[in-house]
């Protein structure tokens, strides 16, 4: 179906983005898979021909333009399976808490980077001991008179070897009731003393984002590295929670656009008891569920995007999408492999790395079972 809330100028950014990801992204991907991490090139690369900033305020060197642009961008590098190059990360989830609640001097400092392509971000919130529930973090910030001494342990952080800045969470006081008025947000850069990187963690899928373990060992912030206000942070964790529930959205269904559009390829050519595995009526009505299924989907996600740049709270929306949509591409993967036959357990089919890479999907960014705590919550169930 026509996707006409795109205007002109978002589709001429598409094919720039698309003629620049086939040319720059697409042929670095195996390579990024192998060796566990994308590469700074790459990332200073989409800086300068403008795909960092595309949403980024005017004044420290964006483009102003709203979160279509950085749809359009997911939806590329899901088609490309360029998992390795964190875009959404980078510009969707992690630099909104600097422009939101940074101060200007913060701003100043981080955003125009970011936009370059030269700071590239994190966000530092799971614990080896706690992920679904933040509120129990055990990480410390103790205030002293020159700032603030961080101390604690990070894992499954997403650029923790390739990151320069990273927003973490900590606690500042550890006795408030309840515990999330607790919770604040730290800007720290990489180069702090104390701040040390961990494992490079080897994972199933999404081998060409580097996911990793950090630790912060008497990390000496100034005081100037508080983001917002002391306190805060977990407020303004669940404010921004809602772009990056869509951003998973956006890309998994992309994503589920690309398994199917191989496997129907696929069996178009593959044969068995003399004709195309096509023709069993089967594969047919496989085939056509999961079709019906990705374009109710799409609806259901595109209908979201149009809401969130209006600025609409669409929470539970969000929530209901992130785990009906990542259910489905888990789903739609494993059926696809089957269609496959041997050929989509052997790794140089597409198809299985795609059900590799699905399996995160209900994992990060919070729960599927998180996502239904929240949408029954908002239902008055709890
Ligand atoms: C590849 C990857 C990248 C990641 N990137 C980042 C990152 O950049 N930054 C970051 O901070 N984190 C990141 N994460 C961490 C991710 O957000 C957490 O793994 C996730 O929030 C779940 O936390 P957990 O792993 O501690 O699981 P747990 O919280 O221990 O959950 C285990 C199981 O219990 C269920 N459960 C927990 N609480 C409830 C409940 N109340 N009701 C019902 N079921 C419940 C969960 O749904 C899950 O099935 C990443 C993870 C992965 C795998």
């Amino acid at each position: 179906m026509r996707r006409d809330f795109f205007s002109e100028e978002h589709e001429l950014f598409r094919s720039q983005f698309r003629r620049f990801a086939e040319k720059e992204i697409a042929p670095k991907v195996p390579v990024w898979n192998e060796r566990g991490m994308s590469d700074r090139e790459t990332w200073r690369r989409c800086g300068e021909e403008g795909f960092l900033g595309a949403s980024a305020p005017e004044v420290y060197g964006g483009a102003g333009g709203d979160f279509l642009y950085d749809a359009i961008i997911m939806e590329e590098l899901a088609d490309l399976r360029a998992h390795g190059l964190m875009i959404s990360l980078h510009s969707n989830i992690c630099r909104p808490y600097i422009e939101a609640y940074g101060s200007e001097e913060q701003k100043q400092k981080y955003l125009p980077g970011a936009v370059s392509g030269e700071i590239l971000l994190g966000i530092a919130m799971t614990e080896p001991g706690t992920g679904s529930d933040l509120a129990s973090i055990q990480t410390r910030a103790v205030r002293d008179a020159d700032g603030y001494v961080l101390s604690g342990a990070k894992t499954f952080i997403s650029n923790g070897q390739i990151g320069d800045l990273f927003i973490v969470v900590a606690k500042t006081d550890p006795s408030s009731v309840p515990p999330h008025d607790g919770i604040s947000l730290f800007l720290v850069e990489a180069e702090t003393q104390g701040f040390v990187r961990g494992r490079k963690l080897d994972k199933l899928g999404l081998r060409g984002q580097d996911t990793s373990e950090l630790f912060f060992e008497d990390c000496r912030l100034p005081a100037s590295a508080l983001l917002g206000r002391e306190g805060a942070g977990f407020r303004m964790l669940m404010q921004k929670l809602q772009q990056e529930r869509l951003c998973i959205g956006v890309a998994s269904i992309a994503s589920c656009r690309r398994t199917l559009a191989d496997t129907v390829a696929y069996v178009k050519q593959r044969r068995a008891f003399g004709r195309p595995i096509a023709s069993f009526q089967h594969t047919q009505f496989a085939l056509a569920t999961l079709q019906s299924e990705v374009e109710i989907g799409q609806a259901f996600v595109d209908r979201l995007l149009v809401a969130h740049v209006r600025g609409d709270e669409i929470v539970s929306e969000v929530s209901m999408a992130k785990w009906w949509i990542t259910e489905l591409q888990k789903r739609l993967t494993s059926e696809c492999l089957q269609l496959h036959g041997g050929y989509g357990f052997m790794r140089e089919y597409p198809v299985s790395q795609d059900y590799a890479d699905a399996a995160v999907q209900s994992i990060y960014a919070g729960t599927n079972e998180i996502m239904k705590v929240i949408i029954a919550k908002r239902m008055g169930l709890a």
